[in-house]
């Protein structure tokens, strides 16, 4: 039977301080509602500044208790299905994102959603590239605004977080204390504007408490491979440290040395950028599945 957890009092931080809205055991369907990243506050594009409550910013759904989860354990979050609403709300402007230095006003633009199609304009009917944003557990230490992404995962904003892949996420808690939200119906690589098609929604999700996997950030796998993904305070950094913890990852699974792994991953890894917007920055190494398969690596 399908646990639903409605959106109700969203959490704005990821903290072992914030007190669980539901109990789940792996293997449940769960369905998590959603806000979008304003908690549905924009209705109009003339939305102005001040009448937005910025400290409602980047809610999420949580936090979730998974019973059998514990510190240094591998919480496995199994994406089954996303659903979003019928109306999706972009976003850029004066100091935000990529091109905030050369924008003035805050500015927003209400996108209809028909026939998995985001309504642009007369042109442009974006293909629908539904995805979550805002997805992770408690962090080892303190609290973690929602806008921020970490270890823990948090504001990861990675394209590949989505139907039918898995995101693995490091335990540093009791329960895990997972939340969600922030879902986008399309977002590109690096979210250069600041936002994606921001929309409410709900996602399911199944899951799994893994004590075999050595990881010290958040891993998604999907259908194509794995990718190891890093925040950091620069992109270099988050882009080095992804190659390394993934070759790290990799490593025990196989008989190469460092150097003949390194070559290899050099041949067929890809470094690839995941956001250049938040607070940290993330990136991420992506390994194919069939290098996976060639060492027998079917446990992810
Ligand atoms: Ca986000
Ligand atoms: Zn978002």
């Amino acid at each position: 039977m399908a646990t639903t957890i409605q959106r109700g009092k969203p959490i704005y931080a990821f903290s072992k301080e914030n007190a669980p809205v539901a109990f789940v055991k792996p293997g449940d369907e769960v369905i998590i509602e959603t806000y979008d990243c304003f908690e549905d506050q924009i209705a109009s594009e003339e939305t102005d500044y001040d009448a937005i409550d910025w400290n409602r910013i980047n809610p999420a759904t949580g936090p979730i208790y998974v019973q059998g989860a514990e510190p240094g354990k591998t919480l496995a979050v199994h994406i089954e299905k996303i659903s979003v609403k019928n109306s999706g709300v972009l976003s850029t402007g004066k100091n935000l994102g990529t091109m905030g230095h050369r924008l003035e006003d805050l500015q927003f633009k209400i996108t209809p959603i028909e026939q998995e199609r985001i309504l642009f304009n007369e042109k442009i009917k974006i293909p629908f590239n539904k995805m979550i944003g805002v997805i992770g557990v408690a962090p080892e230490e303190g609290a973690v605004n929602c806008g921020t992404p970490g270890e823990h995962g948090g504001n990861l904003d990675t394209t590949l977080i989505t139907e039918g892949a898995t995101l693995y996420i490091p335990i540093f808690h009791k329960g895990a204390l997972f939340g969600l939200g922030d879902m986008h119906a399309a977002m590109g690589d690096g979210e250069i504007g600041v936002s994606g098609v921001e929309v409410g929604g709900s996602a399911t999700v199944r899951f799994e408490v893994r004590d075999d996997l050595n990881i010290h950030y958040p891993l998604l796998s999907n259908k194509q491979g794995i990718a190891m993904i890093v925040s950091k305070n620069t992109l270099d950094e988050a882009a080095k440290t992804s190659v390394e913890e993934m070759i790290d990852f990799l490593s025990p699974y196989t008989d190469l040395g460092l150097g003949k792994l390194t070559m290899l991953m050099s041949a067929i890894g890809n470094a690839q950028i995941s956001q250049i917007v938040d607070p940290k920055l993330t990136a991420r190494f992506f390994v194919p599945r069939w290098f996976l398969n060639a060492y027998g690596i079917y446990t992810l």
